[in-house]
């Protein structure tokens, strides 16, 4: 219903909506608004225009202690964890459709935050987020022991517990679903959650908080707390009753999420890093501008701040040069920075000053290193104060150059030309990331062996980041270990417990 109402908006609707912006900026914590105990805050700012949205409350060591006690006790006490399966799901089911019912806010606090386009928003953000939630209750009642074979005195079952408090820390690029992605199984298996938004996009997250004690969630099984990665996040992985960690972020933080973890209480660590997903274009693609038609959304889609962004084009040398002129003809249609808050924009701004000085410096790179530039490759003219970069193309790269081995992640492709299959499979594999892959083919021998030789969590043959809730998400190598969505991940958020009667 909201979502509909939400699509029919004009950009003047947004605007007004944005003009008139009212949120919850302090901490969530037992089912309450709290003020930080030192009363720190951190300035919020609007990537579209540079300039502030609101002060946000910015939590401390004090304030990740009160609400990991708080968590525990709730936790201990049963309100969530023991509730009865049933009852669990539809606390869950109903949080799912609240997160539809108010798709205008949300839609609307993550595209100021972070400046994705209200129209990604609207079609993948908020139904996808509301869908994970509906996703994971119905595994609720699908969580099942074991009776095991074995001697005649003896029962021996094995039944699967929540493991208490999970500390989910999550990164910008998709605030709520990442969010979405990581509470939901969490919650589903019984657990007590803490919420680490990140600091660049602290709204939806509180929004989530409220909205769960709305669904009917008991108070302090569902916290929210805002702050910086190396105080809160870093209290949180280091903290000795959180039982898990369930991360989405760089690779970087990842492994510092391992370290912290050997560092405290051997807590379960899961992580989703970063990627450097190549799209491998065979000369035998049944359609040549259906390949590029994905390519092009591939990297530009949400600005190329994405994990899985096919930021590597591996096309094969007799089709390059068709491929090539087809993907700079598609995106110059497709593809223009602007306003996020009108839904005709397609690309909107990169989430900070710092990361659009990355992303150029990236570019920086790729010239220095004789790469050729096809287009793109700056600040858009007419957006002085947002953090805009074009839709930028380097053609004639080759694997070794740095930007072919590190994630950009801004709306920069490489373009690599290949000879045959070996030579593809090679440069593919040839990272230390393993996130995903796609593969464009008519053949099924080549469809199948790059399939098996393909060194990815996720490898999609004739299509790019097609999937649901059932596709287990999540890298090979230096992009992660754990999986998010999928039922596997619920079971992730329980251990398993044997128990051993003797009958004799
Ligand atoms: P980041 O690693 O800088 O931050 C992620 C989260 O970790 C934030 O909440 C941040 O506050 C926190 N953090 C930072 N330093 C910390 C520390 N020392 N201790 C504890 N917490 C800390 O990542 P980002 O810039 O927010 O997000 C971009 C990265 O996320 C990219 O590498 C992208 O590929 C990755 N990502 C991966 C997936 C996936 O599913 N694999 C999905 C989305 C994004």
């Amino acid at each position: 219903m909201s979502l509909v109402e939400a699509e029919n908006l004009d950009h003047k609707a947004w605007q007004d909506l944005a003009e008139n912006l009212n949120v919850d900026t302090a901490l969530f914590i037992d089912g309450n608004f709290v003020n930080p105990k030192k009363g720190n805050k951190f300035e919020n700012l609007n990537p579209a225009t540079g300039k502030p949205l609101n002060e946000m409350a910015r939590a401390s060591n004090e304030d990740v202690d009160a609400a990991v006690a708080n968590a525990k006790a709730v936790f201990k006490g049963g309100a969530w964890s023991r509730m009865a399966p049933r009852d669990r799901m539809e606390v869950l089911y109903k949080f799912g459709q609240l997160i539809e019912e108010n798709a205008i806010q949300f839609a609307l606090i993550d595209t100021l935050d972070m400046g994705k386009s209200i129209s990604e928003m609207l079609t993948i953000d908020v139904p996808f987020s509301a869908h994970t939630f509906q996703y994971y209750a119905e595994t609720i009642d699908k969580i099942e022991g074991t009776v095991t074979n074995t001697e005649y005195n003896a029962l021996h079952y094995i039944t699967r517990e929540p493991l208490g408090v999970v500390g989910c820390i999550v990164p910008w690029n998709y605030p709520l679903m990442m969010a979405a992605w990581k509470i939901a199984p969490a919650l589903a298996a019984g657990n007590s959650v803490i919420l680490k938004p990140a600091e660049q996009s602290p709204m939806s997250g509180l929004l989530l908080g409220k909205l769960f004690m709305e669904a009917g969630g008991p108070a302090g099984v569902l916290n929210v707390i805002n702050g910086f990665g190396e105080d809160v996040g870093k209290a949180l992985a280091l903290h000795m009753d959180v039982a898990k960690i369930a991360f989405t972020g760089s690779t970087e933080v990842g492994k510092l999420m391992m370290v912290y973890s050997g560092q405290s209480n051997m807590k379960r660590v899961t992580t989703e890093c970063g990627g450097k997903t190549p799209q491998i274009i065979m000369a035998d693609t049944e359609s040549l501008d259906n390949a590029v038609e994905y390519a092009v959304n591939g990297i530009y889609g949400n600005q190329g701040e994405v994990c899985n962004a096919g930021s590597r084009l591996l096309v094969q040398s007799s089709i390059y040069d068709e491929f090539v002129s087809k993907f700079i003809v598609k995106t110059k249609s497709s593809y223009s920075p602007g306003d996020p808050l009108d839904p005709a924009t397609t690309m909107g701004p990169m989430v900070t000053r710092e990361q659009q000085d990355r992303v150029i410096g990236y570019i920086d790179v790729g010239k220095a290193e004789g790469a050729k530039l096809e287009f793109g490759g700056g600040i858009p003219a007419g957006q002085p104060q947002g953090y805009f970069v074009e839709p930028t193309m380097f053609t004639g790269v080759n694997n070794d150059m740095k930007i072919a081995r590190e994630e950009i992640f801004g709306p920069v492709v490489c373009v690599l030309p290949f000879d045959d299959l070996d030579d593809a499979i090679s440069i593919a594999n040839d990272t230390i990331y393993g996130l995903a892959a796609s593969i464009w083919t008519s053949n099924l021998k080549t469809a199948h062996r790059m399939v098996k030789e393909i060194e990815a969590g996720i490898v999609w043959v004739n299509c790019f980041d097609h999937g649901d809730m059932t596709q287990p998400w999540g890298g090979y190598k230096q992009s992660g270990q754990g999986r998010d969505k999928c039922f596997e991940t619920v079971l992730a958020h329980t251990q398993t417990k044997s128990v051993w009667f003797n009958l004799g």
